[in-house]
């Protein structure tokens, strides 16, 4: 089969993915209801009948299906409708104006991830609209409050409607995106995401007059010293399966001398000191390998003190901590514990507690889905390369992979501004996506959908 590009579709998805962007719902607060009734409109006119379930006033998450005959598994198209907040100032269009300039869309959610409720939403009109018959059931939800944690959108709906989303496989944000290696073209599937632990750590020591420091026991120094251990501590370097897979496929596709460079890459012994050299050229791509590699560790808030003259007895600090699937917070609050101790940290005068953490997640590749990915992008890109990609963040997934489902991070589009820029763009400045992209990404998920499901 040769996939099919529908360009006969491209105003029809620019101008949804506009009006979408235009519909500002920066979480906080959220406001995704209004998005949610725009998209309940526009479904509606192609004959769905939508539901928008909200978990709190203004918090709405929208969904809808086509049932299916039977005889196939079932699939939910999965997205989120809240966006980060931007900064006007620092754009160089309105952040939420959608303009459509230079053959792009431009706004907030462009990339992350409007572009990919608008190319589902599309799918789903187009398989409505050509009376395809499907023998699986399809699902369409687009959700409330991804970008904080989700527990207003997939986390409630898997807590209080888990049938009404729950489907063997899903697809939704978090890979799909090509990475250009010569010419050709490497699709990420995000089939793994790292776990969050927000780690509190509270310091005592003895409070004194500043003037006679020796006499007291400053907390803040306690604070500072375990802030500067843990940043700098490298954990063990770890090589899960996607990520040897996620490297090895890249490697293959830059001949000899990144082959071998892959194989010291994946030595524990070695890889800090190839990714030192990588680095001084490309900071970006070095960085992000080091922490799909191995558990890592960020002090990112630090609270001590409450006047000039007083010696604190008291300094908090909050650690961002993210884990490998295959260990867990626990695994990972011991390993810190022992550093500390390492560094003569008093233990007896620290306390830990999580203010957040989720579990790792991942999804296997061996599936008649990630098979089926893998035959539609060769139809599109013939030679493609197909690998397994882990986030080092965190997608709405997890709580699909707990209740049991395939989760598979696909939003097909081939990189077409240069790759830093583009993985900076989600939550960064000037978010875009050219339309070439939008009838990409609508074009590969219809021929999936219909072709796994029918
Ligand atoms: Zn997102």
């Amino acid at each position: 089969m040769a996939g099919r590009l529908l360009h006969e579709i491209e105003g029809e998805v620019t101008e949804l993915l506009s009006k979408l962007i235009r519909i500002n719902t920066s979480n906080p607060p959220g406001n995704e209801v209004k998005a949610a009734e725009f998209l309940a409109d526009e479904l509606g006119k192609e004959g769905f009948e939508c539901e928008i379930l909200e978990s709190e006033s203004g918090r709405g998450s929208i969904i809808t299906r086509i049932s299916g005959s039977g005889g196939k598994p079932s699939l939910l198209l999965l997205s989120h409708l809240d966006v980060v907040p931007a900064v006007a100032g620092e754009w160089s269009v309105p952040p939420f104006s959608g303009l459509v300039k230079d053959g792009f869309v431009w706004g907030r959610g462009a990339v992350d991830c409007k572009n990919l409720v608008a190319a589902e939403v599309m799918v789903m009109k187009l398989l409505k609209r050509n009376n395809i018959r499907l023998k699986g059931d399809l699902i369409f939800a687009a959700t409330a409050d991804e970008e904080k944690g989700g527990r207003y959108g997939v986390g409630w709906l898997v807590k209080n409607h888990l049938d009404k989303i729950k489907a063997e496989y899903v697809i939704n944000e978090g890979g799909g995106f090509s990475i250009p290696i010569g010419g050709r073209h490497v699709f990420t599937v995000q089939t793994s995401e790292k776990g969050v632990m927000w780690l509190k750590v509270r310091a005592r020591g003895k409070p004194g007059h500043g003037s006679i420091p020796g006499a007291a026991d400053n907390a803040v120094l306690r604070m500072a010293k375990v802030a500067h251990v843990l940043g700098d501590y490298r954990s063990r370097i770890r090589v899960t399966p996607t990520v040897r897979m996620f490297i090895e496929g890249l490697a293959k596709e830059r001949g000899p001398t990144w082959q071998l460079l892959s194989r010291l890459l994946m030595n524990p012994l070695l890889a800090d000191k190839i990714l030192d050299e990588m680095a001084k050229s490309d900071l970006a791509s070095a960085e992000l390998l080091r922490a799909m590699l191995r558990n890592t560790i960020a002090p990112t808030v630090f609270h001590g003190g409450i006047k000039e003259n007083i010696i604190p007895s008291e300094c908090e600090a909050v650690f961002d901590c993210r884990v490998l699937p295959g260990e867990d917070r626990k695994s990972l609050l011991n390993e810190i514990r022992n550093v500390l101790v390492k560094a003569r940290v008093e233990l007896e005068k620290l306390e830990f507690s999580f203010l957040q953490a989720e579990e790792p997640s991942e999804s296997p590749m061996n599936t008649p889905l990630y098979r089926y990915i893998e035959n539609v992008l060769q139809s599109f890109e013939p030679n493609c390369r197909v690998v397994p990609f882990m986030m080092t963040g965190g997608t709405d997934s997890r709580f699909l992979r707990r209740v049991g489902c395939v989760c598979y991070g696909f939003c097909p589009l081939k990189v077409d501004v240069p790759l830093p820029e583009f993985l900076s763009m989600a939550h960064g400045i000037d978010e875009r996506i050219s339309i070439k992209n939008l009838v990409f990404s609508v074009s590969v998920l219809y021929e999936l959908v219909k072709g796994f499901l029918a």
